[in-house]
């Protein structure tokens, strides 16, 4: 498989890049300043495209590339690839899911606890040698809080099974009611919130899922409410959510994902009820490995004419 072409978009992880490079010929587009060109020039090489959260695969670039007949994805979402053009190409697409799913529910109860806990806060309050006396403010308890989610899929159902550890009511809203779920449905995201103390987000960014926490949602989620969020950043309306926090409309977010990252609003910066993350959410040595040998799996089961393990198209 040396002579096939492997366009890697982002320098994500130093395993899955050697091992691409191991295997195909391996093509980094973050070497060239020039994208355009640097398509252009190896058009006809490249037969597939590793993408990331970040850089995917864009209608764009997948025109570029008259050659390309997969996009292995090195993550579980797919906001990033272009799925429709992909269709209409006949180019497969795989994403790796439910190897990340136990890391990001980890990481959405991490968020919960740092918030209602301020555990961030408490940790400088200690290093800056502020701890004289005991005088730091109480925190809020989370065991026992209603927990709303919305998106109950993979990710969403492990992050309620963490929290029915903390004897928390789970509720949850998505387009279609799980049968098989013994938790509350709401058909309406707005009730969700408004039944919710802390509210998590974890399902896919769409079109019609943009910006699917708006005023609204914050409002019905009140001034005690907390949000996590550890599915993408645009499902949230960021100016409405720093204005929310800024003028105490709202108890608290926990926020792994960004509107525009890896720019964070600077106005979240002085706020110990916020706890800010660098998109980590799947960010361990174990799970990076998993995602790694699904994407070269994929990869290499189409090129041999085997059946993809994680098919999406
Ligand atoms: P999944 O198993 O496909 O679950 C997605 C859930 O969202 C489903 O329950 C689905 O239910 C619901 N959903 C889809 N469209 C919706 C809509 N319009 N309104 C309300 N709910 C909707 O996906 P997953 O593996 O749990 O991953 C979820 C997302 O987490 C990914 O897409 C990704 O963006 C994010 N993620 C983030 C990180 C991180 O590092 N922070 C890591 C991995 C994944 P219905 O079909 O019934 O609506």
């Amino acid at each position: 498989m040396e002579s096939i072409g492997v366009l890697l978009t982002y320098q994500m992880n130093s395993y899955l890049e050697e091992e691409l490079a191991k295997r195909f010929k391996l093509f980094r587009l973050w070497e060239s300043s020039n994208k355009e060109e640097f398509l252009t020039k190896n058009s006809n090489s490249i037969q597939a495209i590793v993408g990331t959260s970040s850089i995917g695969a864009d209608a764009e670039t997948i025109e570029a590339l008259p050659n390309l007949k997969i996009v292995s994805s090195f993550s579980v979402g797919l906001d990033k690839v272009d799925l429709d053009k992909c269709r209409e190409k006949g180019i497969r697409v795989t994403n790796t899911p439910d190897v990340l799913t136990e890391d990001v529910a980890d990481t959405a109860i991490g968020l919960v606890l740092a918030v209602l806990r301020r555990l961030c806060e408490c940790d400088r309050y200690v290093r800056k040698g502020l701890w004289k006396k005991w005088d730091f403010q109480l925190t809020t308890k989370f065991t026992g809080k209603s927990v709303g989610i919305v998106g109950l899929g993979r990710i969403g159902l492990a992050i309620a099974k963490r929290a029915e550890a903390f004897s928390c009511p789970i509720s949850y809203y998505s387009r279609s009611e799980k049968q098989d779920s013994k938790y509350k449905y709401y058909p309406n995201i707005i009730d969700l919130a408004a039944n919710s103390q802390v509210l998590v987000i974890a399902c896919p960014l769409t079109e019609e899922t943009h910006h699917i926490i708006n005023r609204e949602v914050i409002e019905a989620l009140g001034p005690k409410g907390v949000l996590v969020n550890i599915g993408r950043g645009p499902l949230v309306d960021e100016p409405e959510l720093v204005s929310a926090l800024l003028e105490g409309r709202m108890g608290g977010a926990g926020l792994d994902v960004f509107e525009h990252e890896p720019n964070v609003p600077e106005q979240l910066f002085g706020l110990d009820k916020v706890v800010l993350l660098p998109h980590v959410g799947s960010g361990t040595w174990e799970t990076r490995k998993d995602m790694a040998d699904l994407v070269l799996g994929n990869l290499e089961a189409y090129f041999l004419n085997k059946p993809l393990l994680t098919p999406v198209v």
